[in-house]
């Protein structure tokens, strides 16, 4: 996801606004990383060149996508950008959208990405090592993970923080 479809119109500054809006998702990165969704939708024609671009589509029960955190992102951003697949160009999550439509200063919308960011950091550093909270029992194929609840309560704190964020900031309002 993370990359824009066509202009939205009327930036205030067409300037610090690219029509595209690549200037804040060069910043961001959030979707690609697996905070919005946990897979990007393709349609039919979409699964051959995502594949070309070193994507694996896979089928969910009723759609075709690509699994995230997305193998491009790397240094919080989309390492493929010019390249990215028509799905991800198409994707705004409702900063950008705001951003492009002219109600959010672009400044405003990139300190929000990076707040994101760090609320993401956050909640990522606080997981156990192997990034699970806890795994299936062993008749299932995993391992338990037995976690502190002093370290379970801050991981649900982290958690409930950024959930909070990026429902205020970045998914559309229902
Ligand atoms: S601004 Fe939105 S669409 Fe752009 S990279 Fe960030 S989360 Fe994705
Ligand atoms: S291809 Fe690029 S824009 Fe698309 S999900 Fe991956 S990192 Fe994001």
């Amino acid at each position: 996801m993370g990359q824009p479809g066509p202009a939205a119109g009327r930036a205030a500054d067409p300037a610090a606004h690219p029509p595209d809006g690549s200037r804040l998702c060069l910043a961001c990165g959030l979707c690609c990383r697996g905070a919005l969704h946990t897979n990007v939708l393709l349609l039919p024609e979409e699964q051959g060149p995502a594949r070309e671009l070193g994507l694996r589509p896979e089928s969910y029960p009723d759609h075709l996508g690509f699994r995230l955190p997305c193998v491009h992102y790397k240094e919080r951003r989309c390492a493929i950008y010019p390249a990215r697949p028509a799905a991800c160009r198409r994707y705004r999550c409702a900063l950008l959208e705001a951003c492009l439509e002219g109600s959010l200063p672009l400044e405003q919308a990139e300190r929000t990405a990076r707040r994101a960011a760090g609320l993401f950091d956050r909640l990522e550093q606080r997981l156990p090592p192997g990034g699970v909270l806890w795994t299936l029992h062993s008749d299932q194929g995993g391992e338990a993970v037995e976690l502190p609840r002093q370290v379970f309560r801050q991981w649900l704190f982290a958690a409930a923080d950024l959930e909070y964020f990026l429902r205020r900031h970045f998914l559309p309002r229902r």
